[in-house]
């Protein structure tokens, strides 16, 4: 904090972090005479630059490009790139340092880095989009690569960026290697990436409700966004029979008391992924529902003050906070599971948490993706394409096998349903292992 005073985002997901592994840094004295704390906060490398590209107007753009490369301690860094007009180094940081311990909890070998840039695909055209990518991997080309570093999407990076970054590395380095995850499946992709994220989440929840006599079927549902995370989380609640009844952009949120189905899914997907529109639209096609534009919220988000049985927000960092918190309580909602990464302030969590809500950090529950991603990079490898099927076997049971990771740790370290602790726990000790072995790096 010393260093970086204005680094707010990095800075609460570092404390979140240490607050939950403090007690097993008294257990384990070596991590503490190694310094494995003050190494993990400080990224290993940052490559932060310019990017200039022309706009259709012909005039000439400059925006900032960054790529945080925080931890190779089990792998090739590994982790998305953003393109939204809030990036800025403290956001990125906070997520290079979240993706280190989800990787890790994967049980791949993967390391950990976000990266991408405050310009903001929206509102622009195939042109400008594809000037921009060009532009942003002529200078990150020579910082990744297949076994360096090894980008994916994140909020406003989906198939058609990744498309034109690809194919930007492939002319400058004159290779076709996997250095890219959520590729088509047509050059390179894996079957099941665009899904694993939201369909992951749903299987993560899955767990953590059994475990507590609870079911999916028949219930409803909150979710935040409309992107990616949330289409896929939506498609697969709907198949385990629970009901959604909200998606969100930053423009405002739409309740729908009817329900989303499988009819309204695919209209939303066409919406937000081909024609690029805004939710708002959905209320003039579905007039049952109801649109609250961003404008009318109060001090807390309309979206988690509709009540449910489960919540599942997949829109973006901090869009829960206490307010939020206590009117989902107040709805009796048994469950949050984040999609998003960290989209539930400290205080929020802590009011969801003591009141008995199941709570499923990020870190854990949103590894599906990543996870798939490096499913991907082994098809790559081996030159090979998997089923959906069997990309989607081997998704469940790594969703699986997360949630018991972290449920023991939990129950050894913390307390049983501290998912919280037992992600953060888990998480870092197989990164520390990791660093220990391999020296003073
Ligand atoms: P998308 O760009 O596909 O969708 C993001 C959605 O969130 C859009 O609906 C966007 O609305 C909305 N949104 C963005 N910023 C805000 C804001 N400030 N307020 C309200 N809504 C907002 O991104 P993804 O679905 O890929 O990512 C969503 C979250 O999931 C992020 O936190 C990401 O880091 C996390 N995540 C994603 C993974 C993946 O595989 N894609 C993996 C793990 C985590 P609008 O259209 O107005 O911009």
């Amino acid at each position: 904090i010393r260093r970086d005073p204005e680094q707010k985002e990095f800075h609460q997901a570092v404390t979140e972090f240490l607050k939950s592994v403090d007690s097993i840094i008294d257990q384990l004295p070596r991590l503490r005479f190694e310094k494995i704390l003050e190494r993990m906060v400080e990224p290993e490398r940052i490559v932060q630059f310019r990017v200039p590209w022309v706009d259709d107007s012909g005039s000439l753009q400059i925006n900032r490009g960054y790529r945080i490369q925080m931890s190779s301690a089990l792998g090739p860094y590994k982790g998305g790139l953003r393109f939204h007009a809030s990036v800025n180094l403290s956001v990125l940081k906070f997520l290079a340092f979240e993706q280190v311990y989800k990787n890790s909890l994967t049980g791949l070998l993967l390391g950990g880095g976000k990266g991408g840039s405050d310009f903001s695909p929206r509102g622009k055209s195939d042109r400008e989009v594809m000037a921009f990518c060009q532009s942003f991997m002529t200078e990150l080309t020579r910082h990744i690569g297949p076994d360096t570093d090894v980008p994916a999407g994140d909020i406003g990076v989906g198939a058609r960026e990744i498309g034109y970054m690809f194919g930007q590395y492939k002319r400058l380095a004159n290779e076709f290697t996997g250095v890219f995850t959520g590729k088509s499946p047509v050059w390179g992709g894996s079957f099941i990436r665009p899904e694993a994220t939201g369909y992951g989440l749903v299987y993560f929840a899955e767990q953590a409700l059994m475990d507590a006599g609870l079911s999916l079927s028949g219930s409803t549902s909150l979710v935040s966004g409309s992107g990616n995370v949330a289409q896929y989380t939506i498609e697969k609640l709907l198949e385990r029979g629970s009901k959604p009844l909200t998606i969100s952009d930053s423009e405002g949120i739409i309740y729908d008391p009817e329900g989303i189905d499988n009819k309204k899914l695919a209209y939303i997907k066409t919406l937000k992924n081909v024609k690029r529109g805004r939710v708002k639209e959905y209320a003039d096609t579905y007039r049952n529902s109801v649109f609250t534009p961003r404008s009318a919220y109060g001090e807390g988000n309309p979206l988690w003050n509709y009540p449910a049985d489960y919540a599942f927000p997949c829109a973006t960092q901090n869009e829960i906070n206490e307010v939020d918190a206590r009117n989902l309580v107040a709805n009796n909602i048994k469950a949050v599971m984040e999609g998003a990464n960290m989209p539930t302030n400290l205080e929020a969590q802590h009011i969801l948490t003591g009141s008995g809500v199941i709570f499923g950090p990020g870190k854990a529950a949103n590894a599906g993706g990543v996870a798939v991603s490096g499913l991907e990079m082994a098809q790559n490898s081996s030159r090979l394409q998997w089923t959906p099927q069997e990309v989607d076997a081997r998704l469940v049971s790594i969703m699986k096998n997360i949630y018991k990771t972290v449920d023991q740790a939990a129950t050894t370290y913390a307390k049983k349903g501290d998912l919280v602790a037992g992600a953060n726990i888990a998480g870092m000790l197989r990164v520390s292992d990791a660093m220990l072995a391999q020296g003073y790096v």
